[in-house]
């Protein structure tokens, strides 16, 4: 790859529109695979879908570093003799977000088929229809087939995963939208870590183990088993996390905010940091003059509770990109809170072998 040539909000285009909900991720592992393979020693994947990049260090000590590659989603549960179909949902939606959108189905093959989450339309409602919202699994797609037949023609199949589509955009200076930040930006932090050791920015003594973690949103599936085969001594784990700072969402209650920088974990529902590891954080972040936030406890859970939890126990923290609308199709960032996290990433994972 021509390093020139690299662009980093180019990269998020390309990973957040990949079609990758939990168990499904080949498109997302595939875009990592190419951009990352120069830039490692080797790379493998594992029987549940993590893909493993290692760059040899001195030390025989190893550093494991995460992101999650899935997204959450949805799965076809049924099809009907009218061919709708009716579908379950993969990792932690808010069913009110459903009705309305567009979806993206994947066949058996591996070819895309298309449709809306119907709704009916207000006219038709009554008041207390209108009043009290619809599960899940009660709503239903619309492919454009008229049978059961035509279901099967488009490709249609029970078990066919999902998503809702939405494309890549920029919407303000330095905003943009996308479905998936939520962890794409963990991934494409990952990619900047790993590029800046290729290309000599920064330097560790530690092995360097990069996990792009399968079915962190179906309750943090793949990081465990990762974390069990490459038995690191410390971890990292990246993410995109849960900006609030938005009407709606009182002050004590927002996990954190957008344009205040990387959001550093001292604990959420999956994992307590130890405070060497948060203190590093920190000192990383105000030594180099770099914003940064402390996510409110103890909202969401990420991979560092599966890392940390394994083995024999294995010294683990987070850092994360704020993004507003997680778990929903149109999750937003503020691009600097991108740049920024990298650059406290990059610090944190030359500083990180005086903890171990
Ligand atoms: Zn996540």
């Amino acid at each position: 790859m021509n390093a020139k040539s690299f662009s980093f909000q180019e990269k998020l285009r390309e990973l957040s529109e990949a079609f990758g909900p939990s168990n499904y991720e080949d498109d997302v592992r595939a875009i990592i695979r190419q951009t990352i393979e120069p830039w490692v020693d080797d790379i493998r994947e594992d029987a549940l879908g993590n893909l493993i990049a290692r760059r040899k260090g001195k030390s025989d000590k190893r550093l494991m570093l995460d992101a999650h590659t899935d997204e959450i989603g949805v799965m076809v549960r049924h099809i009907d003799s009218r061919g709708f179909i009716r579908f379950a949902t993969i990792g932690g939606w808010d069913d009110r977000i459903f009705p309305a959108h567009r979806v993206k189905f994947q066949s058996r093959t591996g070819q895309f088929y298309h449709g809306v989450v119907g709704m009916a339309p207000p006219h038709v409602l009554s008041p207390a229809q209108k009043e009290k919202g619809i599960p899940a699994e009660d709503y239903f797609v619309d492919i454009g087939a008229n049978s059961a037949e035509e279901a099967d023609e488009l490709g249609a199949a029970i078990g066919d995963p999902g998503v809702l589509e939405y494309p890549f955009r920029q919407m303000a200076p330095n905003i943009f939208n996308g479905k998936a930040f939520d962890d794409r930006v963990g991934c494409l932090t990952l990619i900047g870590i790993l590029k800046a050791l290729a290309k000599g920015e920064i330097e560790t003594p530690l092995e360097i183990y990069a996990n792009f973690a399968t079915s962190e949103e179906v309750g943090l599936r793949g990081a465990g088993p990762a974390a069990f085969g490459i038995d690191p001594q410390v971890a990292i784990a990246f993410e995109g996390t849960i900006g609030s700072d938005f009407p709606g969402v009182p002050e004590e209650k927002r996990p954190c905010a957008q344009r205040k920088g990387p959001v550093i974990t001292v604990a959420d529902k999956s994992v307590l940091v130890p405070r060497r590891m948060v203190q590093l954080m920190t000192d990383c972040a105000q030594q180099a003059n770099l914003p940064y936030q402390i996510k409110m406890p103890t909202y969401g859970g990420t991979n560092a509770g599966a890392i940390h939890g394994s083995r024999a126990g294995i010294l683990s923290g987070c850092i994360a990109c704020p993004c507003r609308y997680i778990h929903s199709p149109n999750t937003t960032l503020y691009w600097p809170d991108f740049e920024n996290t990298l650059a406290l990433s990059k610090l944190v994972v030359s500083r990180v072998h005086t903890l171990v």
